[in-house]
């Protein structure tokens, strides 16, 4: 059985290692020179890969979950594992590796796929699958890499293309979505699987940061605040907000990027961040009992002068009026609700996921076998599935993979 997979990302090199190990003679056809360059970013290096606690989905929601039940935690977990990957818990149910370098679970998934003898063809990119199956491909030819006296190998230039065109008896398209282009992951995959009739639910970034209105968030840019959101006043995250020229980033905002649509509206209650371990508190009566001869210095101690001078304006209180209840009660309501206009996301190359992607109605949770095309398979984020940020994106992906080889 040889088994041709198409992308060497998470899912892809999970579904290698496992159909591999199955004994399947196993093919990676990779767009990128090496495989793997988007799992060696995650979770800023440290590699959030998995995730011990309660399943978070989005997109086909059910058909994640049941993936999940048929490929559960502890057994990817025993999957990395077994490709050498030692692993460690933190916050959240959170797993990294122990090394807290995503770069050595790409080592070591690597290692493992090349003693399993699995064929990797890289800077090569698919374009279209024929049924039965013939991948049709496009190489990227490359000059040879020098080495420069300095010992860094400088990779050689390209020089031209040549189509190719690969035999293989089963077909996994684990090409990822559209978050991320400079991932080599940009939306053109999916046209492989709408070929055979499968639908498409229209991608949009996920977990990204969101872009706003310029006037309330003036002068905030770079500061940092623990944060409780509401979107549209049904979408609700918390943690840490990053503010920005544009907008807002942090993961509690970036969680909310797949629920925005056109005249969103974000409520951002910065009690936690100016309250601290006071915030449970009224905060009208917490403000009137500071210290403070202006309202300019009411939150000094408590908020930097950059997010003090934003709340007056936004309370449309002078600086140097003295407080006074009023005063205090507008200040409260803004501390309370920060309210901004969410005029989108930063798009594509700022999303660390796709939500959208094909619609997984037509495929087996227990194979990921294509219900329209047997032999066909598909894994990871090219499906309608997006997970919370926490490890939830990855678990998904190696999930696919490896019920790939089932
Ligand atoms: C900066 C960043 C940080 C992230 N951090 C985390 C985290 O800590 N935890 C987490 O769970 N998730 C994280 N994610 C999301 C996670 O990386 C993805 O959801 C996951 O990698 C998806 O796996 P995949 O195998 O489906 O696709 P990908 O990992 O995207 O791999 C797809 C592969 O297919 C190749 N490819 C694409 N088109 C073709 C083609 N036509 N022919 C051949 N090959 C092709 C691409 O080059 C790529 O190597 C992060 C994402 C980003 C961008």
């Amino acid at each position: 059985m040889h088994t041709l997979i198409i992308g060497g990302g998470a899912a892809g090199m999970a579904a290698a290692i496992a159909c591999a190990r199955k004994g399947d003679r196993v093919t990676v056809v990779e767009r990128g020179r090496k495989p793997m360059k988007k799992l060696g970013v995650t979770g800023n290096g440290r590699g959030n890969l998995l995730n011990a606690g309660a399943p978070c989905y989005y997109g086909d929601q059910p058909f994640a979950l049941d993936v999940l039940r048929h490929m559960p935690y502890e057994n990817i977990a025993a999957f990395l594992r077994s490709c050498g990957i030692a692993l460690t818990l933190e916050d959240e149910g959170r797993i990294y590796p122990a090394s807290f370098l995503a770069a050595s679970a790409v080592d070591a998934l690597m290692n493992t796929a090349q003693e399993l003898g699995v064929s990797f063809v890289l800077s090569t990119r698919v374009t279209h699958i024929e049924p039965g199956f013939a991948v049709h491909a496009v190489q990227t030819l490359f000059a040879p890499d020098t080495v420069l006296k300095s010992g860094r190998v400088k990779p050689g230039a390209p020089i031209g293309e040549q189509e190719t065109v690969l035999k293989a008896d089963r077909v996994i398209v684990a090409a990822g979505g559209a978050a991320s282009p400079a991932h080599l992951t940009d939306g053109t995959a999916y046209e492989m699987l709408t070929a055979f009739g499968h639908e498409l639910v229209a991608p949009r970034p996920a977990l990204c940061a969101l872009t706003a209105e310029k006037a309330p968030i003036e002068g905030l840019s770079g500061q940092r605040a623990r944060a409780a959101l509401i979107l549209d006043g049904q979408f609700a995250s918390q943690g840490e907000i990053l503010f920005a020229d544009d907008g807002v980033s942090g993961i509690a905002a970036m969680q909310l990027a797949r629920f925005v649509k056109p005249g969103s509206r974000l409520v951002i209650d910065l009690r936690e961040a100016i309250m601290g371990e006071e915030a449970r508190m009224d905060v009208d009566a917490w403000l009137a009992s500071r210290p403070a001869r202006r309202m300019s210095s009411l939150l000094t101690g408590a908020a930097s002068p950059q997010l003090s001078n934003a709340l007056l304006r936004m309370a449309r209180i002078r600086p140097d009026t003295a407080p006074d209840a009023a005063s205090i009660h507008a200040l409260a309501q803004v501390i309370r609700r920060f309210e901004v206009s969410v005029t989108g996301t930063r798009g594509f190359e700022a999303a660390q996921v796709t939500a959208g992607g094909i619609s997984c109605a037509q495929f087996d949770p227990a194979t990921m076998e294509s219900r329209l095309c047997p032999g066909l398979h598909a894994a990871g984020e090219i499906l309608n599935v997006d997970g919370a940020c926490g490890g939830f994106n990855l678990m998904f992906a190696f999930a696919c993979g490896l019920l790939c080889a089932q």
